[in-house]
């Protein structure tokens, strides 16, 4: 067995609002393998982006541990946050999260630009990645004149730019129509699987957790339970070839 490439021990994570406690997640122990496609699947409020958030470095569990690439994440300072983050994962949002002034070719080349990599450098890899998710017609449009499937493949090349180990997809499609959360997920997959990169999606779709090697299931701050697929891999493009 190789050795897990984030792995979350007892983590709690409690909120507190005033006078409130709330405990978003309770006691969470996972392991995740590298190059896997893992689904973190839940109702609203189960404790999902928490737990994404958590295994991401963008918030510090109250208690338990998080360790990533054999390193403790949760003992990091803000500054060793912003450059593990760089150096490791790339994001994708439900609500796009582009800029809205960029165009695409811009905003794909940003994570780049904070990596000191040359402009040239940046605008040819920026403009291989749009093509590669369907788009270099689409590289001096801004996100307003985009659809939101468009922009999401933007957002998809902008991850993936910086050839990051570990991707994470908070609800990726959650905006998006049924045909377009086929196209979409196909795409974050197969990139991701392309490149070997471990894979993290939360989503509340159990259609989503098709496209999974294993679904975490979360419910009230706990897992209930992990579901391995083994079977065929749900894609978009081959349904109808299954029917
Ligand atoms: P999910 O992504 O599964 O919908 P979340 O992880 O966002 O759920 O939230 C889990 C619980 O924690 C919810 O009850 C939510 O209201 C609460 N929560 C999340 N973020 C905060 C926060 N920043 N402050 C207070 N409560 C929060
Ligand atoms: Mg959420």
């Amino acid at each position: 067995m190789s050795t897990p490439i984030i792995e979350i021990k007892n983590v709690r994570k409690v909120y507190r609002m005033g006078d409130e406690k709330i405990v978003a997640l309770d006691d969470m122990s996972l392991t995740i393998e590298p190059e896997e496609v893992c689904c973190l699947l839940g109702t609203s409020g189960s404790g999902k982006s928490t737990l994404l958030n958590m295994m991401a470095g963008l918030e510090k569990p109250t208690r338990g541990e998080v360790i990533i690439k054999k390193r403790h994440i949760e003992k990091m300072n803000e500054k060793q946050l912003a450059k593990f983050r760089q150096d490791n994962v790339g994001f994708v949002f439900q609500s796009y999260n582009l800029l809205a002034t960029l165009t695409a070719l811009e905003n794909v080349s940003l994570p780049l630009i904070f990596k000191g990599i040359p402009r040239k450098v940046r605008e040819r890899r920026a403009t291989e990645m749009l093509e590669a998710v369907g788009l270099k017609d689409r590289l001096s449009h801004k996100p307003s004149q985009m659809s939101g499937g468009q922009q999401q493949r933007v957002s998809i090349a902008r991850a993936f730019i910086s050839n990051p180990e570990i991707v994470f997809a908070d609800e990726p499609t959650g905006n998006l129509d049924t045909k377009t959360t086929f196209e979409v997920m196909d795409l974050i997959t197969s990139m991701a699987k392309q490149h070997n990169q471990t894979l993290i999606i939360v989503t509340h779709d159990t259609e989503i957790s098709g496209y999974a090697d294993r679904t975490v299931h979360i419910r009230d701050g706990n897992i209930e339970k992990i579901i391995e697929n083994k079977g065929v891999k749900m894609q978009g493009n081959q349904v109808e070839s299954l029917v």
